[in-house]
């Protein structure tokens, strides 16, 4: 076999190598191979590759902790093979530049200086070949990398989840460095996250990345000092930096124009992404906001009893704002306060008053409302600290308020203040109708139609009768066939025909006497201190004027009712007894008079 020179030997192995390998190696793998092939043809022990650190001139060994990092010997020519006491020291050039070095012991004394060059040159040839194949493979992990990365973000929704994406990624690519995160104090909630809060301490940490935050630049610091290098990424969206990554670089680990590059690119992307959380966020609430203006608004037009409808506003009041309290009051024309059902207990209570003195005031002057974060500072017995109130406005006055409360500081954010403000500014209108409406219910004695007394008027008479007198009869009138009399002669003759029988009602009764429209065609009469025998008498002289003096001639039925001191009704059992008294008189043929059973 013809015999081959050791450079060649270590060529041909290494060319061999090359020819095999698979496309995907790392730097370490390299190393370890051309020390092995080193090792083996020159049958030596010691083979250790050592990273050259040209700023500071010393060399270090690549992955192996337990080796010390030297200085090169004095004598050592830059670029040239080093020989000295057993130790040999092969360069690794790349470009005229000194990359590393090989550092050999107990070599073979036979090995000439120009043997040992080749052998270098052959060195530094298959190192960059591999680096090149090194980098081809490492970007390409990259961007594949990147490109799951993106698209994993793109399916993303919630922020926590792009920053945890983020973190574990990098870590995942770049075990050498260490990744904070610096976000804002307004984002809570974040896993294992390893987050430091942005803000304006003057500490250089937060100075740089407060900068990038400002900027949205990318600010490196390098502190030769404590081989550090530090780089602050901002996350960057299209409409805001909503974040600052921090890069770690310790023991001068190189961080490479290459690696920044991409890391900055990845800290852009997430930051396009927590844009997308963060707009898919916002319209959730704005959807979520809307549907509760729109559902309330609904339920006010329903023209529901008050009681019910406020009772509804400040439950969902309570839930979309995780409120302790929640009530409305009502300014009256005489400026007493009146508080509205549906408010929660505490309204009712004594403490209510220093709040609403101190909101009152401020609400006479400025119709916005007021949103306080701690009340404790104006109030210092406050046991609610957080008060939203927002005033009922109507044809620029103030009309009412609603008070929103919770015991902690600062619970409520702005943004519900002005949800809030919204939902009272579209419910005032509803709001005071339906109060009016009501009031006016209980307000108005007589009907508009017959003018007799409104149904709600006669029953306060009644009872105030029941407590103070000692007898009294109720009559119930409803008019026959009426349905018929307005399917014959039309509604307007109904009306009439309405009006003629309230007439005959009041003619036939004396002043202390009440007559009132009951509701519909029926309508009743109250005979205060009048016993029963007189209130038949007077029903029987109802009935039959109505039969002889109407026009077009029409007749009523009558039941009738009384209480005194022996028996002793409710209102309600008295007016029982006469509607089902009117029932046998209908039952009965009509057109008659029919006593409560009991009493006959
Ligand atoms: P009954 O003898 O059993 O009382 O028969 P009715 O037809 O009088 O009784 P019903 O309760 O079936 O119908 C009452 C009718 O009275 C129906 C409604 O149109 C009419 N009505 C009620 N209020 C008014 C009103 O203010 N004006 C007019 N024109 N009609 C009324
Ligand atoms: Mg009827
Ligand atoms: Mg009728």
């Amino acid at each position: 076999m013809e015999s081959r020179s050791v450079e060649q030997t270590i060529k041909y192995a290494f060319f061999n190598h090359l020819s095999e390998v698979e496309k995907k190696f790392s730097l370490y793998e390299v190393i370890e191979k051309l020390t092995n092939i080193l090792k083996n043809v020159l049958s030596i022990h010691h083979a250790e590759y050592y990273q050259y650190n040209e700023k500071l001139n010393y060399l270090t060994p690549v992955n192996k902790l337990d080796l010390p990092s030297k200085s090169l010997p004095h004598s050592f020519i830059y670029g040239e093979v080093y020989q000295a006491e057993g130790i040999s020291l092969i360069p690794i050039m790349q470009k005229d530049r000194l990359i590393g070095i090989v550092e050999l012991t107990d070599l073979n004394e036979n090995l000439s200086y120009k043997e040992l060059t080749e052998i270098a040159k052959a060195c530094s040839t298959f190192y960059s070949y591999c680096m090149n194949l090194v980098h081809v493979t490492q970007n390409d992990q990259k961007y594949e990398e990147l490109y799951r990365i993106t698209e994993k973000f793109h399916s993303l929704m919630d922020k926590d989840d792009v920053l945890v994406e983020l973190i574990s990624t990098l870590q995942a690519m770049y075990t050498e460095f260490i990744f904070y995160l610096f976000l804002s104090h307004d984002n809570e909630n974040h896993r294992d996250l390893p987050i430091k809060e942005l803000g304006f301490d003057y500490q250089e940490d937060n100075e740089l990345a407060m900068e990038a935050y400002v900027t949205g630049k990318v600010k490196t610091l390098s502190q030769d000092n404590i081989k550090q290098t530090t780089v602050y990424c901002p996350l960057k969206g299209k409409q805001g930096v909503y974040g600052v990554l921090q890069v770690v670089a310790n023991n001068d680990i190189e961080l490479s124009k290459e690696n920044k590059d991409f890391i900055v690119m990845l800290a852009n992307t997430a930051g396009t992404a927590l844009e997308n959380a963060q707009l898919y966020d916002q319209s959730k609430r704005l959807i979520k906001d809307l549907q509760l203006i729109n559902e309330t608004s609904h339920r006010l037009n329903k023209s529901l009893r008050l009681t019910d409808t406020m009772t509804y506003m400040s439950s969902r009041i309570m839930e979309s704002f995780d409120a302790d309290e929640v009530g409305f009051f009502y300014l009256n024309q005489d400026g007493t306060i009146q508080i509205f059902p549906g408010s929660t207990e505490f309204f009712d209570s004594e403490d209510l008053h220093m709040y609403l003195d101190y909101i009152r005031e401020k609400l006479e002057k400025d119709l916005e409302g007021l949103f306080i974060g701690d009340i404790s500072t104006i109030l210092e017995d406050a046991k609610y600290l957080s008060i939203m109130a927002v005033p009922m406005v109507q044809s620029d006055s103030l009309k009412g308020c609603a008070l929103v409360m919770h015991k902690n500081p600062y619970h409520f954010s702005f943004d519900m203040f002005k949800l809030l403000q919204s939902l009272i500014h579209h419910s005032t209108l509803a709001l005071t109708n339906s109060l009016l409406r009501e009031e006016l219910e209980t307000l108005v004695k007589t009907d508009h139609l017959t003018q007799l007394y409104s149904r709600s008027y006669m029953n306060s008479c009644i009872e105030k009768s029941i407590k103070i007198d000692r007898q009294g009869t109720f009559l119930l009138i409803d008019i026959d066939n009426f349905k018929k009399v307005n399917d014959t002669f039309g509604h307007q003759i109904g009306d009439e025909i309405l009006i003629q029988v309230a007439n005959i009602i009041n003619n036939n009764i004396r002043e202390h006497d009440i007559g009132a429209r009951w509701g519909g065609e029926e309508l009743a009469v109250y005979l205060p201190l009048v016993e029963l025998e007189a209130g038949i008498a007077i029903a029987e002289r109802i009935v039959s004027r109505v039969r002889e003096n109407t026009n077009p001639s029409i007749t009523v039925s009558c039941g009738v009712s009384y209480w005194n001191a022996d028996h002793e009704y409710t209102f309600d059992q008295l007016f029982k007894q006469a509607d089902k008294a009117l029932y046998d008189a209908k039952s009965k043929g009509k057109n008659q008079v029919i006593v409560q059973s009991d009493m006959e």
